[in-house]
């Protein structure tokens, strides 16, 4: 019997999950990182030596609960948080902290490489704008702010190929997460050599990038010594986190999307072409389907806003929870299902961290709009639900502009746990919602990988159909969608009415 091994180096924690071809998942378990540093508001950063000893601690819990020996293991899969920097010297030591995806302290240098690259230039050389998230601008500020140690930088690796380098003692990357670097052009899936120059940056700097599946190294002796794997186990180029998720998420072929509800909420969609969105609302980077590739759209507040209200606004709620072991997020729902579609003209703008789709606008803020006396509690729940999925919806009506189908939604994610926000959800997108068995996410899509890798599977379309179970399709009902439509029109309306009023508000807290 195969068995692959799946790792996804995320933010808070290192995920191994070790799964049969047909998808079953045997062992699985989390090495947790320390909380990431964040020296002044706007930073963050992580030791990658800490995703390396979380790594260790994961793998062998993971072989420890399956039950099985190192040997046993077929191929490895690696996914991982994207557009960190982590910087090696000559004698491959690292050389500062990384600086992680969240990190926004690279406004400047972002101002600098569209000036330098020009807007248009940079959608043609690199599918995107200059976004402080990418790792081109956090570059950048180290060579701007510490140049003593930029000088001393030999290699840039993204955080999940630190930890291949850590497993195999070889530099690679794959075009997946190569692709949220702003060096990378996803349309040539390869390095871009007119941006590198245009910068002043050394291409040498970067290792190559293959597509997903391909074996970039094996397990080297010492590896194999401290976490359990045997050596020479070969482990696979891998995936960014969210074309990795796709891939557990069966999100390859074209017409399937996926909406991922964690404390962000992301759309993602397969494609069989670079799609580009001249206003660089949405992401195009290349797919882990080898010659394919994705566009994703992304709502910086979109469980964060159930979160906060559960914070800040529902200690009663909280305290029952407590006592009665029951979750928080459920009492919301039996709240909000008390009360009709459309919350009786209640909206809410989730942009508690300004936004990304559609506005790429960090000074938007958010709003409930259309309160009477009349509300309740449950109204103020309900809207919540109910405008995530409207600013979810926002990223598919620049799909619908760009002409990518989009036939159904696979729901993932912590908000996907919820049968209401999934119902809400199928209603709002006018769109078939699926649930599938296994909600492994990256972990699980970086295993399938391996498994093509591995040739267990002969493509990652062959990987999803052996692997991937629908669990649930929920479809939209039409009296509920007509009553969204008429409220989404009001919502989409809504932020660029008042967009001049929030940049005023947000400069008056600063
Ligand atoms: P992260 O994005 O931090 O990895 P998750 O994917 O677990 O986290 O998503 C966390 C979010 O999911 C929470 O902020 C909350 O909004 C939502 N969530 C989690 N459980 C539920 C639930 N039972 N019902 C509704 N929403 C939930």
């Amino acid at each position: 019997m195969a068995y692959l091994l799946g790792l996804d180096i995320g933010t808070t924690g290192t995920r191994a999950v070790i799964v049969r071809p047909d998808g079953s998942v045997v062992g699985a378990a989390t090495g947790d990182h320390q909380p990431m540093r964040m020296l002044k508001p706007g930073w963050a950063e992580q030791d990658p030596e800490d995703w390396w000893q979380a790594t260790i601690r994961a793998v062998r819990a993971a072989l420890e609960r399956a039950a099985l020996k190192g040997a046993e293991i077929s191929a490895i899969g690696l996914s991982g948080q994207m557009h960190g920097v982590v910087l090696l010297d000559n004698a491959r030591v690292v050389l500062r902290p990384a600086l992680i995806w969240c990190d926004q302290r690279s406004q400047a240098q972002c101002d600098w490489i569209t000036s330098r690259v020009g807007a248009e230039n940079l959608i043609r050389y690199a599918s995107n704008p200059a976004l402080t998230g990418f790792s081109a601008p956090k570059l950048l500020w180290v060579r701007d702010h510490e140049p003593k140690t930029f000088e001393r930088a030999a290699t840039f690796l993204l955080p999940k190929d630190y930890v291949r380098y850590r497993l195999t003692g070889e530099f690679a990357t794959d075009v997946s997460d190569a692709s949220g670097t702003l060096l990378f052009d996803p349309a040539k899936r390869d390095w871009s050599r007119e941006i590198f120059s245009a910068l002043g940056l050394d291409p040498k700097l970067v290792p190559r990038a293959v597509e997903s599946p391909e074996v970039t190294g094996v397990i080297a002796r010492e590896t194999a010594l401290v976490t359990g794997l045997a050596s020479r186990t070969p482990v696979v180029g891998g995936a960014g986190d969210q074309a990795a998720s796709a891939v557990g998420n069966g999100i390859v072929l074209p017409g399937l999307t996926s909406a991922t509800l964690g404390t962000s909420g992301v759309i993602f969609a397969y494609t069989d072409k670079p799609k580009l969105d001249p206003r660089g609302r949405i992401h195009t980077f290349c797919h882990a389907v080898p010659g394919k590739w994705h566009v994703m759209g992304v709502t910086q507040g979109a469980g964060l806003s159930l979160r906060w209200f559960r914070d800040q606004l529902a200690a009663t709620e909280a305290r029952y929870a407590e006592r009665t072991g029951e979750d928080a997020y459920d009492l919301f729902a039996r709240q909000a299902s008390t009360v009709p579609p459309g919350s009786d003209g209640l909206l809410w703008l989730p942009y508690l961290m300004g936004e990304r789709t559609p506005h790429l606008d960090p000074d938007a803020r958010g709003a409930w709009f259309g309160l009477t006396a009349a509300h309740t509690r449950a109204h103020l729940i309900r809207s919540i639900f109910e405008g995530v999925a409207f600013s979810l919806r926002d990223s598919l009506e620049i799909f619908k502009e760009l002409a990518i189908p989009v036939e159904e939604v696979r729901a993932s994610g912590g908000g996907s746990r919820s049968f209401l926000w999934r119902e809400i959800q199928a209603d709002v997108y006018a769109k078939p919602l699926v649930t599938l068995r296994t909600s492994e996410g990256s972990a699980f899509g970086a295993a399938l990988l391996a498994g093509v890798g591995a040739k267990v599977y002969s493509s990652v379309e062959e990987s999803a159909s052996q692997a991937i179970e629908v669990r649930e399709r929920m479809f939209p009902v039409p009296d509920r969608v007509a009553i969204y439509e008429r409220q989404y029109q009001v919502y989409r309306n809504f932020y660029p009415t008042v967009r001049e009023l929030s940049h005023q508000l947000a400069a008056l807290a600063r």
